[in-house]
């Protein structure tokens, strides 16, 4: 926060900060695994690339912005980690000004254990996920989608659905009966030997890209498109990508259960070339970790 390091419970940010007020934040999210950032300029590229889509300059060039990281997670000690970086619109420079030029964009980091979006129990057993027909993922005209956002309302009023209804997290479609994605993860369906993940009104995720690439390495034949509701509760198998946890089948949507309610062959054998990818020199930013670290 502000160049300091302070404990995750005494990071602040102002009432009157745009982030807050507005949800004015774009952000990125990069795994730490066993003490190396995976795939750490993707992430980054990305984030950069966020901060352009909302107009921010928070003054900091790709550089500084991995000296913070670096230094952030080294003290800290994790080896394992969820490690966030956050572009805030800021508070106006001139009171009560509705002008966004006015106000001081500003970068902060935090970073606290490893995140899994499914539970590691769940997603090796397999997920159930609802596919709401009544929350609509926020257009993507609205709110730009492929810049990592804070705009949730639909995800939250989608999981509250999911969760009403007994399943562990939600699915949203746009306006035109197409799949879209889920709080903070990408969606795949697969039927014979063809994976398809939608293109549009979602972001493009570093584990979607990672498993398109170890989808095309096993020989499959990978689809970006819309993709139609019907195709998902029709595919063999359906999966769910994230960095928070890599790739988890599903087994559940809706009351359609796939592969008698076990794990399908590729989406478990997806999910363990993920886990082995992260330990591949050639994606991984070693941690410079203190001599006092253990
Ligand atoms: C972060 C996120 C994802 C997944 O992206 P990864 O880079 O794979 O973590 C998908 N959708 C949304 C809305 C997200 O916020």
């Amino acid at each position: 926060m502000q160049g300091d390091i302070v404990p995750i419970g005494e990071a602040r940010i102002g009432v009157t900060d745009w982030g807050l007020t507005h949800a004015d934040c774009v952000y990125d999210v990069v795994p730490v695994w066993n003490g190396a950032f995976f795939r750490l300029s993707d992430y980054l590229a990305r984030f950069e690339t966020s901060l352009s889509a909302a107009r921010m300059d928070v003054g900091m060039d790709r550089e500084s912005m991995v000296a913070a990281l670096q230094r952030m997670v080294a003290t800290s000690g994790l080896r394992r980690a969820y490690v966030a970086m956050v572009g805030a619109r800021g508070t106006p420079l001139i009171h009560g000004t509705r002008d966004p030029r006015a106000c001081a964009n500003h970068f902060y980091a935090w970073c606290v254990p490893y995140v899994h979006v499914i539970a590691p129990d769940i997603a090796e057993a397999g997920a159930s996920v609802w596919v709401s027909d009544t929350t609509r993922r926020i257009p993507e005209d609205s709110v730009n989608p492929r810049a990592k956002n804070y705009h949730w309302g639909d995800f939250t009023a989608g999981l509250f659905e999911a969760k009403d209804r007994g399943f562990e997290t939600v699915l949203l479609c746009d306006h035109s009966g197409h799949v879209t994605e889920g709080p903070g993860f990408n969606v795949f369906a697969l039927k014979e030997q063809t994976l398809v993940t939608p293109d549009r009104n979602v972001l493009h995720g570093i584990t979607r890209q990672t498993v398109i690439e170890m989808a095309q390495t096993a020989g499959l034949v990978v689809e970006e498109r819309a993709l139609r509701v019907e195709e998902v509760f029709d595919a063999d198998e359906v999966m769910l990508s994230s960095s928070g946890g890599g790739v988890s089948p599903v087994t559940r949507l809706n009351d359609r259960v796939f592969g008698n309610g076990a794990p399908g062959p590729v989406s478990k054998d997806l999910r363990a070339r993920y886990f082995e990818l992260m330990e591949e020199p050639a994606y991984r930013t070693e941690i410079l970790y203190g001599p006092a670290d253990p």
